[in-house]
């Protein structure tokens, strides 16, 4: 048995993650005035929530007449029919208030000349149940919205006197022998200490795991911890074959050009200077919804009509902007631009490419972020002690395909009702549980077994190729064939994780174990994915099945959920939540106006 020292903390509440997600909840656990601790593996305000530019979805009707219920339809239609139907009802009725909220909290947003907060058009933000023209819902402070969420949030949560134990890496949960969730352990990167953070509730707010591909939009940060924890921990992960590619990451570098930018009235051309998405959507063209223009561009490029020298990209043209506007409403993109494609966008056009940006699937939970646990008997049955909130997690809104602007929404909105929730289920004045030793043990003896790792597999090469793989066999299109040889070629190289080799042993900014630990959690993700995309025999919102290209409800309308024995995958469902929160007579949404129905733009 592997012996380490460690220290133990005590708090009624403990959040790994310091993102946007991370940040809410632990603002509002504080606010309550339970003993909270906030673990972040990154500075709080590096965390990948900085980078999003864009903005957040809220039906505040600042620009235009909106209602929670047009919110509501657009969500439910970008799920593709997948979403849970009390969590979407819970998002876009609470959106409005969590705005304000963060508003009163300090986020400068953008204004409108008479002083409210400015709000752009996203794809697949329309009026009318999808019948009006686009809605411009989207709250923005320039295009630097994360960043000016986060910043707010890391200060009120100091402010409430919440505890950050930053750059402290969350290795694994520690679960008792009947499957309650005790705490956490963590490695302190600076100074190779372990502490041991017991608790009565953990937040994994872990952020997505965008890494799990070659090409990304997301920090090098995005590895799927909070996932990789509870596949150990013998809990699913659910809907995890839904990965969302962004239409316009820049060519090459993968960095993001935020849908904004189409918002603002930017648009794509082929080799032919066509705006070929007016052929293919015609209402909402540009402004169609992810996965719809990623597939199209994906169509122009494969029929031949792609740009550059090996026609294998798309243009994003800005340039008919007034430049006042770009300066103004689009300055982080500008820049952008100019670093990683050479391009100002004044002049030229922006060469862009769809590129892995978000992770529908993750950690499932009810609308409240309590992490699910189904059982043969109870679909909905909840873990104790352990939510999940954010990208990290499943609640499941965006079904099998997330509308822009409508995560910042989701990580605001659920890291609040985590710590609404928990106000009903933390007793502060219960003990703090003492954790098991023999579930201690589990974790420092896989710390200890990757510290020294003697196999004949580097740590990189192995990342590498999983994520060629990831990105060539489970893509924006996918085949039968693809699936089946991808999903193949994963369980091989998920069994290359008892074959690593670490080169540095100690426990001091070591970041060779640290990527080592990473992996581990990459891996149970990006198996999960592409074992679900193989079995799901039909094309819904991200996953475009060339061999089943039409949507099947009957068969299909169901979350997947994989469980892992160490590297083995297997597989089950759980039923779509259908019903609402408020029924119809008592002022909830007429369910006709959300009942399934072919998807078009
Ligand atoms: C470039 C880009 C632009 C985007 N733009 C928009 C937009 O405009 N609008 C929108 O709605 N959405 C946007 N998105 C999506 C959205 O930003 C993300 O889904 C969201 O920020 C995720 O937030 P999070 O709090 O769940 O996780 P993150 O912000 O990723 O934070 C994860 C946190 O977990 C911590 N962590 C992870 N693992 C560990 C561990 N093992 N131990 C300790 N700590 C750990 C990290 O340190 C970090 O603090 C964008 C995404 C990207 C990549």
């Amino acid at each position: 048995m592997a012996a380490y020292d460690y220290e133990t903390h005590d708090y009624d509440v403990v959040v790994v993650g310091a993102g946007g997600a991370g940040l809410r909840a632990t603002l509002g656990m504080a606010e309550q005035g339970f003993r909270t601790a906030c673990i972040s593996k990154v500075f709080p305000t590096r965390s990948h929530t900085v980078a999003a530019q864009g903005g957040i979805a809220a039906s505040l009707g600042n620009m235009g007449p909106d209602s929670w219920q047009w919110h509501m339809y657009d969500t439910v239609k970008g799920s593709d029919w997948l979403g849970d139907t009390d969590a979407m009802e819970y998002l876009v009725r609470e959106a409005p208030k969590a705005v304000y909220e963060l508003e009163h909290y300090g986020v400068p947003f953008s204004r409108t000349e008479d002083g409210k907060i400015y709000q752009r058009p996203f794809g697949g933000h329309t009026t009318e149940f999808g019948e009006g023209p686009p809605v411009q819902r989207t709250c923005a402070a320039a295009d630097r919205t994360g960043h000016a969420i986060l910043h707010t949030l890391y200060g009120q949560s100091l402010k409430n006197s919440a505890e950050f134990y930053i750059e402290y890496f969350a290795i694994d949960l520690l679960m008792s022998e009947d499957g309650v969730c005790q705490g956490v352990l963590c490695w302190k990167l600076d100074d190779g200490t372990l502490h041991l953070f017991a608790s009565k509730m953990v937040v994994l707010a872990t952020g997505g795991y965008g890494r799990a591909y070659f090409s990304a939009t997301s920090a090098h940060t995005c590895t799927g911890d909070g996932g990789g924890m509870i596949a150990r921990a013998g809990l699913p992960l659910q809907d995890m074959e839904f990965v969302q590619f962004h239409p316009t990451g820049i060519y090459g570098s993968g960095c993001l050009i935020t849908e904004g930018a189409r918002g603002e009235g930017g648009y794509l051309t082929n080799s032919q200077g066509e705006r070929f998405m007016e052929r293919y959507a015609p209402t909402y063209k540009d402004l169609a919804s992810r996965d719809v223009v990623s597939r199209c561009m994906t169509l122009e490029i494969r029929d031949g009509r792609g740009v550059g020298d090996d026609s294998d990209h798309i243009h994003l043209h800005l340039n008919h902007l007034p430049p006042e506007t770009l300066a103004e409403r689009l300055p982080g993109i500008s820049e952008s631009a100019r670093i990683f494609a050479g391009v100002d966008v004044t002049r030229e056009p922006i060469p862009v490419l769809p590129t892995v940006h978000y992770n529908m699937g993750g950690i499932p939970t009810n609308y409240w972020g309590e992490v699910l646990a189904p059982t043969g008997l109870d679909d909905n049955a909840v873990a104790p002690g352990v939510m999940a909130v954010g990208e990290a997690g499943c609640a499941s809104v965006h079904g099998a395909n997330r509308l822009g602007s409508n995560s910042l929404i989701d990580l605001v909105v659920f890291g609040r009702a985590a710590a609404i929730r928990a106000a009903d289920v933390v007793d502060p004045n219960s003990s703090v549980p003492r954790p098991e030793r023999r579930s201690v043990d589990v974790v420092l003896d896989r710390f200890d077994a990757l510290r020294y790792a003697k196999g004949q597999v580097p740590t990189a090469h192995l990342r590498l190729e999983m994520q060629k793989t990831m990105q060539a066999d489970a893509a924006v299109f996918r085949t039968e064939e693809t699936l089946a040889s991808g999903q193949e070629k994963m369980e091989d190289i998920a069994t290359k994780l008892d074959d690593l080799h670490v080169t540095d042993q100690s426990l001091v900014w070591n970041s060779d174990l640290m990527e080592t630990l990473e992996l581990t959690n990459l891996m149970p993700n990006a198996v999960a994915t592409i074992t679900a995309a193989a079995a799901r025999k039909e094309s819904r919102g991200a996953h475009a099945h060339e061999d089943y290209p039409d949507r099947d409800d009957a068969n299909w309308r169901k979350h997947s959920l994989v469980w892992f024995q160490g590297s083995n995958a297997s597989l089950g469902y759980r039923g779509v939540i259908l019903n609402p929160l408020t029924s119809h007579n008592e002022g909830g949404i007429d369910l006709k106006k959300i009942a399934p129905k072919a998807r078009v733009y």
